[in-house]
């Protein structure tokens, strides 16, 4: 799927589509809201947009007559890079999850390392840090620098259902997206779609 599939967050998406016309992508990303309702979608698929082979060229980025087609930027879903990310195959994107409850400092020192090499395939290194709120105190100090000033070309996207609890030195750093409850006839329309069943990797 792609970012024109994920539904009932255009408020979300448009944000993210103007930082992508603007060529003015953030360090760090928090996609804030409730579960279920679409942010490692989005997560997935901005991922997917920043790599498309067919977003190549920077042409995502031309602004002035093209400006047009950037706010409606998306992925093809069907490049190669695009079938990798869905796959988590994709060398250069990084996806992080709270292992027995917890990110621990080791998982964000291993994704510090990744993100330190350029590049393999992808325009964009992006690293999707899924339940942010788990970070200890420890991972949380590591990850400072990094949010402040990532490698080039690096996205972290922090993704917490509880906002309220990722670290204030975290969240500080982040740009905050909010992400809207759905209303019930969209979430009837998801489970008709089968689209929850995409929602874990
Ligand atoms: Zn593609």
């Amino acid at each position: 799927m792609a970012l024109k599939q994920v539904i009932g967050q255009e408020r979300a998406l448009k944000i993210l589509r103007r930082c992508i016309a603007k060529n003015r992508i953030a360090h760090a990303y928090l996609f804030a809201g409730e579960d279920g309702i679409g942010k490692k979608l989005t997560a997935v698929n901005f991922a997917k947009t920043l790599n498309c082979r067919n977003n190549a060229d920077d042409s995502l980025f031309t602004a002035g007559e093209k400006e047009k087609s950037a706010v409606e930027a998306d992925s093809c879903d069907n490049c190669s890079s695009c079938v990798k990310i869905d796959k988590r195959s994709h060398p250069d994107v990084f996806f992080i999850a709270p292992e027995n409850g917890q990110i621990k400092v080791n998982a964000i020192r291993r994704l510090e390392e990744s993100l330190s090499y350029k590049a393999f395939e992808g325009n964009w290194k992006i690293a999707v840090i899924d339940g942010a709120e788990t970070l200890n105190q420890s991972a949380a100090n590591a990850f400072l620098k990094t949010l402040e000033e990532p490698p080039g070309r690096s996205v972290l996207v922090l993704i917490s259902s509880m906002p309220e609890l990722v670290p204030l030195t975290v969240r500080s750093r982040c740009q905050r997206i909010n992400f809207s409850p759905l209303p019930l006839k969209k979430m009837g329309e998801l489970l008709e779609h089968g689209l929850s069943t995409e929602r874990t990797p």
